[in-house]
């Protein structure tokens, strides 16, 4: 019996994580596949897609998943239902990952290329730090917090769980963002964002809801 491994969700975030993870477990005796609860098709970028049912019912000695959907509450539901059934929760981390000193990550990280990761830093659940990414020294970021590419996390910073930044978004030193809140893409963030906000722009200001694009 091998160790079966999952990468869960057979999309674009997916799709983005697949080779990291091929290189992580590439020479050892592991069958790897997707895991996909609406497979558009049987294979995708060379891997098999099995449902969740399947996964979990195929022999095997241990079975671990990579929860790779961009969307946290998703994550959340996703990681219980993969604990309740035994299958392990793993990260997964780019070979050019840049993780300094005194970083704690909880299980499920995804660090995507060119992250950087510097001192005195703490991580929850199933965190995503897609390319170029960097968070900066002293920050505690919740669980299921997802940053898109090129984020700017600078010191201090206080992230609560489910927070979402977009691509680029710039947030300056020792501020709080509350959790569930969403940082749209560019934002520079110079005072703190309360839970469940959306902020945009330059300064980043609270989305005017009643606007249209
Ligand atoms: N998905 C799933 N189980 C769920 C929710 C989503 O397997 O409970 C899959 C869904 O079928 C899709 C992927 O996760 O293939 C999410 O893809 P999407 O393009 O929405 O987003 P992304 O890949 O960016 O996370």
């Amino acid at each position: 019996m091998t160790l079966l491994f999952g990468v869960y969700g057979a999309s674009g975030c997916g799709r983005g994580i697949l080779p990291l993870v091929r290189d992580e477990v590439g020479g050892q005796d592991v069958r790897l596949v997707f895991i996909d609860d609406a497979p558009a098709s049987e294979w995708q970028n060379g891997q098999e897609v099995w449902t969740f049912e399947r996964f979990a019912a195929e022999p095997a000695v241990r079975r671990v998943a990579v929860l790779a959907i961009a969307n946290s509450r998703v994550r959340e539901r996703l990681d219980r239902r993969c604990r309740e059934a035994e299958i392990e929760i793993a990260g997964t981390t780019a070979a050019n990952v840049v993780v300094m000193d005194d970083v704690e990550i909880a299980p499920g990280a995804l660090l995507s290329p060119f992250v950087t990761l510097t001192s005195n830093i703490r991580i929850g659940r199933c965190f995503h730090a897609n390319l170029y990414s960097y968070v900066e020294h002293d920050c505690v970021i919740g669980d299921y917090v997802t940053f898109a590419p090129g984020v700017h996390c600078n010191g201090n910073v206080t992230i609560g769980d489910h927070a979402y930044v977009g691509a680029g978004a710039l947030i300056r030193q020792g501020l709080t963002i509350g959790a569930g809140a969403i940082v749209g893409m560019g934002a520079v963030v110079t005072k703190n964002v309360p839970a469940g906000a959306t902020v945009v722009g330059n300064p980043a200001h609270p989305m005017d809801k009643r606007s249209s694009c």
